[in-house]
């Protein structure tokens, strides 16, 4: 009894696969046979281009080191297999091609001998290298080569985990392959391939496993990618359009004036548009789901004064919630007084105040002098918690919550208007994938006045003067920031070398080949101290506990620390107008995003600031980069040369796209080096919501098939 096979059949189905290895690859996410298609290579071998044995022992003398390549060579005698020590057996033979010989070692696999017989031929893949001047191959991978057979020319290396070897998965692979042959139909219609010059979904799976040609690889990853930002970008709109149409208090009177004579300054074109678009979506009975995007110091917190001021003028409450206690300390310290003095009485819950205190508040929210205004960090949705009359939640930095509490957020606020903040520029393509279920307003104009922050960037040679300008600062009364990639030095440890790991990983990129190493915070503070020892310096990580970090921030915002050694974990959004100087080390290490988002911790004050990027990269890339930053200040503008010059990926992760849409894996996508593919996505799938809103046309059937995945890949994961 053969049933036969389909991509939905589980992997047990499959020849070879019994109970320990269905679990082995149920480990690894792979349950049945479409499964297994979409477990890419992580890399490829290039064994198209055979090397001579003379060619690898001229390089190894020249270089020391080559990489893996492959070799075509003839058993020269029968192999010798000799026993180290206990449990280490050695077997060596050599192997010639027409240049010359080479020696080859496999360690404890003594019944190789039966497998090189002397004369017969074999493509091996391995790193040469040199042992008391002959040229050595240690365990490389071979396969039979005759004349007349054809063996592919690059070879997938697939990520593994144990008790799955390279060979077992590569064999199951090849079996799907042949199942999706027959059943994989392209989604996308043929209309649209055209148009953008992109192969078939067929085409593309087999030779993302099995390329022809590496020519044939990139057509297999463009497309890929494409189909990623394509069908997340359906998915958010199909999100986006089922929205409930009604349900959500609507606020008639959307008259600030009064607020507006309060604010000490003009609001900026940008601040009105924005205030005013959040003004009519509040006016609806349709929940608002909008999210105000403008740059550090683009003033985000009086456009969230507004519509706060619109929701409580129309009987409603209002809630505000900051990712940190010190952010949430600070908009309340802001916005108290102003509400104060027209009339509204706004209240702050934290989680850090005693439990007695955090009971009065809460007990307060329910009381005849109730609080309009409601600022806090999650603390506000924590259990017990109950605000009656919610109209409008706004979330300052909400990529920064935790999947949890914004799967609770939502459930607190399930009636109110949604305003979330943001301080990523993101290009508008983009923001279309990322934030394709949200409208979106942007604060694209800084108000006046604003000092640029002059940008330098130096190398090691600099330190020195580096140093007497931190001094500089503290002379002047001012502070200064430093931030290290890493916590601890010990991360730059080499993993120990994995003989899989050195193949050549032709097509992956190491972006930190050749890098210098990167600096650790903690030993970074640890050195600066002896060197600055009159100054007061700390520092704070990711993997402090959160009443730590916020005692160090506290010091450093008090003035009682004059430099803080930190990771990115920075405060996002925090106030420190005495901080002048932001000093970025490995600077190469950070999107320009990044890097616009800690220099915009700088700058807050009257006093001139500067930010220091030090960076000692060779690459003309990170050096181009880099200088667009000492440039521009316009984080619209970097966000755009980020995206141009590092394809899409850095936003999706720095935007907690994985982490917002946790369930959808953007490989490909991820590792797109320019942005007009993801541009052509987005616009391609604007163009077919345009055309079939809701996917109901026949040709669009088996996309919304798709679509309908990742979106319930994304809601697993949320809600
Ligand atoms: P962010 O968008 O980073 O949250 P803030 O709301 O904290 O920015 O504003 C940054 C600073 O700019 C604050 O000191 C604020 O008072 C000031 N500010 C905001 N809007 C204006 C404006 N239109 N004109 C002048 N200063 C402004
Ligand atoms: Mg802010």
């Amino acid at each position: 009894m053969m049933e036969k096979l389909r991509l939905s059949s589980p992997v047990s189905s499959l020849r070879g696969v019994g109970r320990a290895k269905e679990q082995a690859l149920g480990k690894m996410g792979i349950f049945t046979l479409r499964d297994l298609i979409g477990h890419y290579p992580r890399a490829y071998q290039n064994k198209g281009e055979i090397c001579s044995v003379t060619v690898a022992a001229s390089l190894c003398r020249a270089v020391g080191s080559v990489p893996p390549a492959a070799f075509v060579l003839t058993v020269a005698g029968e192999p010798r297999v000799s026993m180290i020590r206990r449990g280490l057996t050695l077997l060596k033979f050599k192997a010639f091609d027409e240049s010359g010989t080479l020696e080859i070692t496999y360690f404890n696999q003594p019944f190789l001998k039966d497998v090189f017989r002397t004369g017969r031929a074999f493509r091996f893949w391995g790193k040469p290298s040199l042992a008391a001047g002959r040229l050595n191959l240690t365990s490389p991978v071979y396969e039979p080569y005759y004349d007349g057979i054809s063996l592919p020319a690059i070879v997938p290396v697939y990520p593994l985990s144990a008790g799955i070897s390279q060979k077992f998965i590569s064999g199951l692979i090849g079996e799907a392959l042949k199942v999706a042959a027959g059943e994989l139909r392209d989604p996308v219609p043929p209309s649209l391939l055209e148009t953008n010059g992109l192969c078939t979904l067929p085409y593309a799976v087999r030779n993302i496993h099995l390329p022809e040609n590496p020519e044939a690889l990139e057509r297999a990853r463009r497309r890929l990618a494409f189909d990623e930002i394509f069908t997340l970008s359906l998915a958010m709109h199909a999100q986006r359009s089922e929205r409930a149409s009604t349900g959500a208090p609507k606020m008639g009177d959307g008259d600030i004036s009064p607020l507006k004579s309060l604010f000490k300054f003009e609001l900026t074109g940008a601040q009105n548009r924005a205030i005013e678009e959040i003004g009519n979506d509040l006016g609806k009975c349709a929940p608002m789901c909008r999210i105000l995007c403008g740059d550090v110091g683009s003033g985000k917190t009086a456009v969230a004064a507004a519509a706060a001021y619109i929701t409580v003028k129309n009987g409603y409450r209002c809630a505000l919630m900051a990712p940190t206690e010190i952010l949430a300390k600070q908009h309340f310290s802001d916005l108290e007084p102003i509400f104060s003095s027209l009339g509204i009485k706004s209240a702050l819950l934290c989680g850090s105040m005693t439990a007695s205190e955090k009971k009065r508040v809460r007990e307060s929210f329910v009381s005849e002098n109730a609080p309009s205004l409601i600022i806090g960090t999650h603390a506000l949705i924590s259990d017990g918690v109950e605000i009656p009359d919610l109209g409008l939640v706004i979330t300052d930095e909400q990529h920064r919550f935790g999947v949890n509490q914004r799967a609770a957020l939502k459930e607190k606020s399930q009636n109110a208007h949604s305003l979330v903040m943001s301080a990523t520029p993101i290009p508008r393509t983009l923001s279309l994938v990322i934030y394709g279920d949200l409208d979106v307003s942007r604060l694209d104009e800084m108000p006046p006045g604003r000092q640029k922050v002059g940008t330098f960037l130096v190398d090691e040679s600099y330190r020195a003067r580096l140093l007497g300008f931190i001094r500089k600062q503290k002379a002047e009364g001012h502070r200064t920031y430093i931030v290290c990639p890493a916590i601890e030095e010990e991360e730059n440890k080499k993993k120990e070398e994995d003989p899989e790991e050195m193949a050549n990983l032709f097509l992956v990129q190491d972006k930190n080949e050749g890098e210098p190493p990167l600096k650790g915070a903690v030993q970074y503070a640890e050195t600066l101290r002896t060197h600055l020892p009159d100054l007061n310096i700390g520092f704070i990580h990711g993997k402090m506990k959160t009443a730590e970090k916020d005692r160090v921030m506290e010091t450093f915002v008090r003035g009682d620390l004059d430099v803080l050694v930190s990771t990115t974990v920075i405060e996002v959004g925090v106030n420190v107008p005495e901080a002048t100087l932001m000093v970025v080390e490995n600077a190469e290490r950070f999107g320009l995003s990044q890097l616009h988002q800690l220099r915009g911790r700088v700058g807050r004050g009257k006093a001139k600031s500067y930010c220091i990027l030090v960076s000692d990269s060779e690459s003309q890339r990170s050096k181009e980069r880099l200088e667009t930053m000492c440039r521009t200040n316009d984080g619209f503008a970097i966000a755009q040369a980020d995206l141009q010059m590092r394809g899409p990926g850095d936003f999706f992760s720095q935007n907690g796209t994985f982490r917002q849409h946790g369930g959808v894996k953007m490989p490909f996508s991820q590792s797109l080096e320019d942005s007009s593919l993801s541009d052509a996505a987005v616009d391609s799938a604007m163009r077919i919501i345009t055309e079939d809103p809701d996917l109901s046309k026949e040709e669009n059937r088996n996309l919304r098939f798709i679509v309908d995945i990742v979106r319930k890949n994304a809601e697993n994961t949320v809600n």
